[in-house]
């Protein structure tokens, strides 16, 4: 097509909704405030400047570009930015719980609520979550996004054609264990298909081979903005057999995998109880550790101040890093229930590579970002450390080093277009020195007007097109409505919602 030379581009346009169909064939020129531009090597801030994106690439970014463009996004009193990348997110799990998890716990399972909280699934509740989830995290300027459960929760074919309708790029994991928690009293934990000695392989292997099948069928598909990872659910609830057939089978597929590792410390005495190692050590002995292993959580390990396991040389913290394996850092759930890591900042300075997810809710990268420094400097009693340009490193270049990905994170010459565009000039960015800072620090998700990816404009004015938000979160209610009524007959004490998680304050009563 012809790139119109003739037609005088106007500084004032704005990004229209019909972008979303057109920007694709299209030379798109952003002109921002503040570029963080890719150096080759590092991030740099280029003040007033031009990104250039052809289909889904960039084609440039400098201070001035004098080729043929056929629209520009006035960006000038913004923060042009690569897209952000989320490692670890359960997007049918998220809103579902909002009002419902935090602010309790369960003292004899060490503050962890993973298992005396089971709440009964339907297919419309992923769902509704799910829709509403991709929507949220597409408005806090994800561009990427390891999504964890979906498939099984939606089933395969939902499961893919969500993300792909809503334009994100995102790395699915069908997930598979050996068997799953299980209270009877609220006070111990048991594992289903496992006698305390020895586990029932069959349906691990079988969900093994069900996730292979899946990600030979979807690996690669929408434009190549759907891939997948293996996802060996849990440390605890995999049979070493598993674990080390899933590392064979992440080899011969040429996937990565991600399993959530760390996470209580119930599973951590449960790995001690069953192989006399910490679950990282098992994972480094089954041979899972490695630069395509996204470890989850990893934040109740040995040395952590809550597992009353000494562990002076920091040897997982050193398996970590010497690996090559990565961290998926997600602070806020644990921080609910008052577990931090110890800390983001010491895994860094150990050489551990560590992104950034949002888990359940709110799908708020940006506040994962705050919240994330802010603890890490909490834990360690110094602000030096875990800096707004270690946050914004995580999002970024360290989560694409994780997928193996070094045409995303960073916006350079050849890179695909996944770009976020945040407002500056606003009542809580204002006023600019350091724009990373400000957004770290300062900002939210509402800051966050335009993402772009792979060359489509997803979300436009802070919204994303042609979506009824209002309709969502009805939805969302309705279906989550019908778990809490359902929960009596499903949970182990037989609880209403209101005896499971107690409400701020009472209902008024008439007197
Ligand atoms: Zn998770």
């Amino acid at each position: 097509m012809q790139h119109g030379a003739a037609q005088a581009p106007s500084l004032s346009f704005i990004v229209s909704g019909a972008l979303f169909s057109e920007a694709w064939l299209m030379i798109t020129a952003v002109d921002g405030g503040y570029i963080v531009a890719f150096d080759g090597t590092e991030h740099r801030i280029l003040r007033g400047g031009t990104v250039v994106i052809e289909e889904d690439e960039i084609k440039y970014v400098g201070k001035s570009y004098g080729g043929p463009v056929d629209r520009r996004i006035d960006a000038r009193r913004s923060l042009v930015s690569p897209g952000f990348i989320a490692l670890h997110s359960h997007i049918c799990g998220g809103h579902g719980e909002t009002g419902r998890r935090g602010d309790g716990s369960r003292r004899q399972l060490y503050n962890s609520d993973l298992f005396d909280r089971m709440f009964p699934r339907t297919r419309e509740a992923a769902r509704a979550a799910a829709e509403l989830n991709y929507v949220e995290v597409l408005k806090s300027g994800c561009t990427t996004l390891v999504e964890l459960g979906s498939p099984n929760a939606l089933g395969d074919k939902e499961a893919v054609e969500l993300p792909d309708r809503n334009g994100i790029r995102a790395y699915l994991l069908k997930m598979y264990g050996s068997g799953s928690w299980q209270t009877p009293d609220g006070n111990r934990v048991l594992y289903t298909n496992f006698d305390g000695e020895t586990w029932d392989e069959e349906p691990g292997f079988k969900g093994l081979e069900e996730s292979k099948a899946f990600i030979k069928e979807y690996d690669g598909s929408a434009d190549g903005r759907i891939n997948c990872l293996l996802g060996p659910s849990t440390v605890d609830m995999c049979s070493v057999a598993l674990l080390r057939e899933s590392r064979k089978a992440a080899n011969e597929l040429g996937v990565g995998l991600q399993t959530h590792v760390s996470q209580s410390l119930v599973e951590f005495q449960e790995i001690m109880r069953r192989h006399g190692m910490t679950p990282m050590e098992l994972l480094h002995d089954v041979g899972l550790l490695g630069p395509d292993f996204i470890a989850g959580h990893s934040i109740l390990i040995g040395g952590h101040s809550k597992v009353g396991y000494a562990d002076p040389w920091r040897r997982d913290i050193k398996l970590l890093a010497e690996t090559g394996t990565t961290v998926a850092h997600c602070p806020q759930v644990f921080a609910r229930y008052g577990i931090a890591m110890e800390s983001y900042a010491r895994y860094l300075m150990e050489g551990v590579n560590i992104g950034i997810g949002t888990d359940t809710y709110p799908m708020d990268i940006i506040r994962e970002m705050g919240l994330a420094a802010t603890l890490s400097k909490i834990v360690e009693g110094e602000p030096r450390v875990a800096t707004s340009r270690d946050l914004f490193n995580s999002v970024t270049l360290s989560a694409a080093k994780a997928l193996g990905r070094d045409d995303l994170g960073r916006i350079a010459p050849g890179c695909k277009a996944d770009i976020v565009i945040v407002n500056m000039n606003s009542i809580n960015m204002s006023p600019v020195r350091d724009p990373i800072r400000n957004l770290v620090m300062s900002g939210n998700n509402g800051d966050v007007r335009t993402v772009i990816i792979d060359g489509r404009v997803v979300v436009e004015d802070g919204g994303v097109p042609g979506v009824d938000e209002e309709r969502l979160a009805e939805n969302l209610q309705r279906e989550q409505e019908r778990i809490w009524d359902m929960l009596p007959s499903t949970d182990v004490f037989g609880r209403t919602i209101d005896e499971m998680t107690v409400p701020s304050f009472k209902d008024w009563e008439d007197s």
